[in-house]
């Protein structure tokens, strides 16, 4: 079985040359799979792992747009429609001066299985642009917004693709795209973009969910060992919308964040994160980590080394792929790290990853620690389909539910292909075998 999926891994590295980040991706949902095909081999019939490696529709585009002193810029566009067998596709977009064709293929491609997991009628997507929006101001977001939904309006609809937030893009950047929309198409589509403002059909709990459903996560981990977060010492990465309800819930129940970071450095707050100052420098002021520590007097600032670095029991990261590699690991797990749930995609290198196998932790990947954030995103998709409003406490309670259904999925997968406690292969065998039972139903398309 192994040859099979390396057959395909062989020919994705091929067709898809330079591009990293997809090869690492594809490389773990495959090594996942052997086991599961080894069981049921009609997994592998009808060139079904050949189809799904390969994006339905794959758009670049050029977005141009004028800059406040005049200049005219021009950056890139994308969007990776990369399976619709479960639903519309789904996933967010990334504004960061590092995205490329690349890095937006493995996005979508995690999406597929994330997306299965959660149970719902959504398919897996992923899009974004090269365009960095930090040091801009708000007009020329509105200008690059408004460049960027012009083409990407043609591809896109509540049926069809529906894009939510993602690094680089939040409440403000999905207000301008979804203002220009709606002038575009002349109807108000309430159900075509996700992380809506509450004024203007917005969930409640979206902003939270990604956050709060990778605590969620941990703790369901932790309670299979009879434990909890109470009381344990908290390293999270990011100062992002995921790192800061990720300190939020961790909060709530009990533990004790104690570090964030951005790319000018971490920060360590051994009294522990002041999420009340961390939102206002963050959320408010779209300030640096430096300007936290200048009003917490017993906060510092590390612009060395990792945030890895510093000892703590649950690590959680919440910025960007591959911040954790195998040096990372290595240090976590001296100082007694015992758990690992990362908020972000694909934080962990394929080294990293094998560390906390080997090391016997609970380690648990993106793509079912952090599908909280799209599963309240079809929940949101559901009330703008049903012209309803539900109340924070509902929609925790589905967040809640919906966690702790991926949760056991991922476990029960793991027992079922005979890795208890591997929630690598829990993850991807049971997103996999949704979403591929459901492309056999469909024929070859
Ligand atoms: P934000 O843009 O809100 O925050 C990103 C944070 O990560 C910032 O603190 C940013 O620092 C830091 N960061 C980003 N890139 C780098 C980098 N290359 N090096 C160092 N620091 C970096 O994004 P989100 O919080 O929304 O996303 C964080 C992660 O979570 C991503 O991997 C995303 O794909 C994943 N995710 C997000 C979901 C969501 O609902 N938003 C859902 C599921 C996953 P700086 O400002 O200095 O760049």
């Amino acid at each position: 079985m192994a040859e099979v999926v390396e057959k395909v891994y062989e020919q994705v590295v091929a067709r898809n040359r330079g591009e990293t980040e997809f090869h690492q991706a594809v490389r773990e949902v495959l090594d996942s799979l052997a086991p599961v095909i080894a069981k049921h081999p009609h997994y592998a019939d009808d060139a079904l792992l050949e189809r799904i490696v390969e994006p339905e529709r794959q758009v670049i585009f050029r977005v141009p747009w004028v800059d406040d002193a005049g200049n005219v810029q021009v950056n890139r566009g994308f969007r990776i429609e990369f399976n619709s067998a479960l639903g519309p596709y789904k996933g967010g977009l990334r504004f960061h001066p590092s995205v490329n064709a690349g890095i937006i293929k493995f996005l979508g491609f995690e999406q597929i299985f994330k997306n299965a997991l959660t149970n719902q009628a959504i398919g897996g997507g992923k899009g974004g642009s090269d365009f960095d929006p930090h040091g801009r101001s708000d007009a020329e977001v509105m200008r690059f917004c408004q460049s960027f939904m012009t083409e990407l309006s043609r591809h896109i609809g509540p049926s069809t693709d529906v894009p939510a937030g993602d690094i680089g893009v939040g409440g403000r950047e999905i207000g301008f795209l979804f203002g220009q929309y709606k002038r575009l198409r002349n109807s108000y589509d309430a159900g075509v973009l996700t992380g809506k403002g509450l004024g203007w059909g917005g969930s409640l709990v979206r902003t939270e969910a990604t956050g709060y459903g990778t605590v969620l996560f941990a703790q369901s981990m932790l309670a299979t060992k009879g434990q909890s977060l109470e009381g344990k010492r908290v390293a999270v990465s990011g100062s992002g919308n995921v790192a800061i309800y990720a300190i939020e819930k961790a909060q709530q129940l009990g533990a004790t964040p104690i570090t964030f970071s951005d790319s000018s450095g971490y920060v360590v707050d051994e009294a522990g994160v002041d999420l009340d100052l961390l939102k206002q420098v963050k959320e408010v002021e779209r300030g640096r980590v430096a300007d936290y520590v200048s009003r917490r007097p017993g906060a510092r600032l590390v612009t060395e080394g990792r945030v890895w670095d510093v000892p703590a029991e649950v690590a959680l990261p919440c910025a960007t792929q591959n911040e954790l590699d195998g040096a990372g690991a290595a240090t976590l797990l001296r100082n007694g790290c015992a758990v690992v749930a990362e908020g972000a995609n694909m934080p962990s290198t394929p080294e990293a990853i094998e560390a906390f196998q080997a090391a016997g932790i609970l380690y648990a990947p993106g793509k079912a620690a952090n599908a909280g954030g799209v599963a309240t995103s079809a929940l949101e998709m559901e009330q703008n389909a049903g012209r309803t409003r539900w109340s924070f406490e509902t929609a925790e309670a589905k967040l809640t539910g919906i966690m702790a259904d991926i949760h056991d999925s991922c476990v029960a997968a793991a027992e079922e292909y005979g890795r208890p406690g591997d929630y690598v292969l829990g993850a991807n065998a049971a997103g996999f075998t949704r979403v591929a039972d459901v492309m056999i139903a469909h024929g070859i398309v």
